[in-house]
């Protein structure tokens, strides 16, 4: 992992001229926000969504200058484009908005997995154009417009995944633009970013999802009991259980091989506990508890928890 990405040389003053954020729901509106109350990001920021209930509460809100339903106008004239919506959905709004984007213009995005927008955005990039993919590490288990909040990436990674043959200086615009999110930066191969989230932040998902479902199997008057007994443990795998299942569907479905991989391996690991549990090996039973304590001592260290 490196952050080798050298600080921002450009002119003072917004480093772009009008930013359009497709899609404009928790991140979106987060940059938005942070948009407005610095002024240094843009001089002027379009929102763009699908539904017309989420554009009329986006310009209730006054986070966008121009709140606008066509995502083909909503590029235009754009020297960066924020892709903010859930990565299955990039493929055919791409298609939809790349003949409309202006020459040199910046095509980034904040999607969770890399590979799949790479593989969705790329093929379709007018020449002279340039993709910057990036993934906040910041998030809750809300969604919409309203879940917004200027602070989201204040103290947490950014994670660039540029592609060897990107222009330097446009990368360098991206990193600028998250730095002045709060946010800090590393880059990363697309391959590597995606299988590290597979571990920290989808497969967690997966196992909450899980786990609430499996609970939500049980008899009705056990189920029952579980939600009025329902102890941290179980209160904290349902805190990310309740996230948006669009995103989250499109995410297992988008860094497929990553997730099996990781699930696989956390399989065995889930069945020799299971054993050690089974056969009273006390020791290794302590071991694997005395490793989860570290690494959430470790996270504590780092602020990241
Ligand atoms: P969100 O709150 O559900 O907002 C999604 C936005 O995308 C909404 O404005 C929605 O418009 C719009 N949208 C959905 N499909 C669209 C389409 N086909 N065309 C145009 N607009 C469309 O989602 P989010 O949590 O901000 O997530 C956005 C992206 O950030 C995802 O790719 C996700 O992987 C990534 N991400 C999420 C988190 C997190 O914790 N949530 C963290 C890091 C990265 P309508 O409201 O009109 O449907």
């Amino acid at each position: 992992m490196a952050s080798d990405i050298p600080p921002f040389s450009g002119p003072p003053g917004p480093l772009f001229d009008r930013l359009c954020l497709l899609g404009i729901g928790l991140i979106g509106s987060s940059i938005a926000r942070i948009a407005r109350a610095r002024g240094d990001i843009a001089r002027t920021v379009v929102a763009h969504a699908r539904s017309a209930a989420t554009l009329d509460r986006v310009r209730e809100l006054g986070i966008a200058d121009v709140v606008e339903a066509d995502p083909a106008k909503a590029v235009q004239g754009a020297d960066c484009v924020i892709f903010c919506v859930p990565v299955g959905a990039y493929a055919s709004l791409m298609a939809t908005v790349a003949p409309h984007l202006k020459p040199g213009a910046i095509v980034s995005d904040v999607g969770s997995t890399k590979g799949s927008v790479v593989r969705d955005l790329l093929p379709l990039m007018p020449k002279g154009t340039h993709l910057v993919p990036a993934h906040p590490m910041a998030g809750t288990e809300h969604s919409g417009p309203d879940a917004g909040f200027a602070e989201l990436f204040e103290g947490r990674y950014c994670i660039l995944t540029p592609l060897p043959a990107t222009d330097p200086a446009a990368v360098e615009k991206v990193a600028e633009l998250w730095r002045r999110c709060g946010s800090m930066i590393e880059t990363l191969d697309p391959a590597t970013h995606d299988k590290i989230v597979a571990i920290v932040s989808h497969l967690p998902h997966l196992i909450a999802f899980t786990i609430c479902s499996t609970a939500d199997d049980l008899a009705e008057e056990t189920k029952e009991a579980v939600l009025k007994f329902a102890a941290s443990g179980f209160r904290d795998f349902t805190r990310i259980a309740a996230s948006d299942p669009t995103m989250w569907r499109d995410v297992f479905l988008n860094n497929r091989e990553a997730l099996l991989e990781m699930l696989g391996r956390f399989s065995e690991d889930a069945h020799a506990l299971g054993r050690a549990v089974r056969w009273g090996q006390a020791d290794y039973i302590e071991d694997r508890i005395r490793r989860g304590r570290k690494i959430r001592h470790d996270l504590i260290e780092r602020h990241q928890a």
